[in-house]
């Protein structure tokens, strides 16, 4: 390392990193992502292209996103004792939450769990505690989590719910229980709420330590960047601080505008989703030698009982289909693979692929 011009000037944690990975997928059926597989209608587009003409491209956006705020509380259902941070996708989000704690602070996670909490815990220096899930069901180890922040006294609890890679939601009043015996802030990550029917939101009111992340991503607006953050307004206050200015552009501000404004579109191809899921559920429930889990999102975690999960990507890879192969991360997901709900053909040709390198 000492031989490498200017690796002195790094912090070791951040030589010892990796960049985070993202597979080619070129010419592929592209189901590792979760993104929403539908695109809008000819004239909404249309309509879409001409809001866009209006942002004077010239000019900074205006800074703390006023209008688009405005919206995102009302279709929730804000009150205006609750305020919101927006963010450059709620990855961004997750760094302005840690940039913001002190040296010394922890963070706690369930796991397997969302990479980016861990990710950018890593590059900021900052403890990181990772609580393994029950393994039966991949539900919250409550004891186990209670006891952690006991010993650890967490500044940050992420819980992601639904999880991301396991798809199940936790138990509600066990996350009820965390919020209540922790001194930190817990962050309930709701990234994938279009396809879950189950919320933190309405407890904001209840707990001053809740904090709701959501992200319009998973929605189908994955490409925008856009993500936001509920919370008391003292605590939102403080992370606007380290927000850069001008973290939402201009294009990104008018299109969610747009996009919040036709929100039965998503709400049809949410539904949509989900109708599907349960199809893919079954399906790969009928495929001998496959564990599929229960999934509240636009995903599905399935375990391969017989062959490796690295065998089974590859020749999926070979059919020209990109799922996700999770069993690198090892524990309870050794041979555990990821797919996302895409279009009833492109989930029907990932089946039969699916169906055809099992049965060999
Ligand atoms: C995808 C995902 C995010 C990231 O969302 P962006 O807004 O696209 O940055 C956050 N949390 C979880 C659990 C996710 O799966």
């Amino acid at each position: 390392m000492h031989n490498i011009p200017f690796s002195n000037l790094f912090r070791p944690e951040i030589l010892q990193m990796k960049a985070y990975q993202v597979a080619d997928s070129s010419n592929l059926i592209k189901l590792d992502a979760m993104e929403n597989p539908y695109n809008w209608p000819e004239n909404l587009q249309q309509q879409w292209l001409e809001a866009l003409k209006n942002c004077p491209l010239n000019r900074y956006p205006d800074p703390q996103a006023n209008k688009l705020s405005h919206l995102i509380k009302q279709q929730n259902q804000i009150g205006s004792d609750i305020e919101i941070l927006l963010g450059n996708g709620s990855d961004e989000i997750i760094q302005l939450l840690l940039m913001a704690l002190n040296d010394n602070a922890s963070i706690l996670a369930p796991h397997p769990g969302f990479v980016m909490y861990h990710q950018i815990a890593l590059s900021l220096g900052l403890r990181y505690i990772n609580q393994p899930l029950l393994t039966e069901n991949f539900d919250l180890d409550l004891t186990g989590m209670l006891e952690s922040i006991e010993k650890y006294d967490p500044a940050i609890i992420f819980i992601a719910y639904p999880n991301n890679p396991t798809g199940n939601l936790f138990n509600d009043d066990d996350i009820k229980m965390l919020l209540k015996n922790s001194n930190g802030l817990i962050v309930v990550d709701e990234a994938y709420a279009p396809f879950a029917n189950a919320s933190f939101i309405h407890e904001l009111d209840n707990f001053p330590n809740l904090l709701i992340m959501r992200t319009v991503s998973k929605l189908g607006l994955a490409g925008l960047r856009l993500g936001y953050l509920l919370a008391n307004p003292f605590l939102i206050e403080q992370f606007d601080k380290i927000r850069l200015p001008y973290n939402i552009n201009c294009l990104t501000q008018a299109t969610a505008e747009f996009a919040l404004t036709h929100q039965a579109l998503f709400d049809h191809q949410s539904q949509q989703i989900c109708k599907d899921r349960e199809i893919m559920m079954q399906n790969l429930r009928a495929i001998k030698g496959l564990m599929p889990y229960p999934s509240a999102a636009n995903f599905i975690l399935f375990k391969s009982l017989v062959k490796p999960a690295e065998e089974i990507f590859k020749a999926l890879l070979d059919d020209g289909i990109l799922i996700k192969n999770m069993s690198k991360q090892g524990g309870i997901l050794h041979n555990c693979l990821r797919v996302t709900i895409g279009k009833e053909d492109e989930n029907m040709a990932f089946i039969d692929s699916l169906k055809k390198i099992m049965s060999i």
